[in-house]
């Protein structure tokens, strides 16, 4: 793993347990380091970060606290409080 990539997954931790301690502003913040440095080391955020992440407010997505999960036609939908939906292709 390379530095980034370490620090990204940090990030992410912090993220989500800013998120479970109901501080989303503070999770919000972590989530916008880690794309942040993504973005400068030019490296994909982890397919888990970017399932539990808003793409629209950055909100770090607890399904049932602040998200709705459906699935709907071979995805699985993720509704953000702030009204934005991901869509992924479902497969298992
Ligand atoms: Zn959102």
């Amino acid at each position: 793993m390379t530095v980034a990539a370490e620090r990204i997954d940090r990030l992410h931790g912090l993220a989500r347990a800013a998120a479970a301690d109901g501080d989303q502003e503070r999770a919000r913040y972590y989530v916008r380091l880690a794309r942040r440095v993504a973005e400068r080391n030019r490296i994909a955020l982890p397919r888990e970060f970017r399932r539990f992440t808003c793409d629209a407010c950055d909100a770090y997505l607890r399904p049932g606290k602040n998200a709705r999960v459906r699935t709907r036609d071979g995805h699985v939908v993720i509704t953000c409080d702030c009204g934005t939906q991901a869509r992924y292709p479902y497969r298992e």
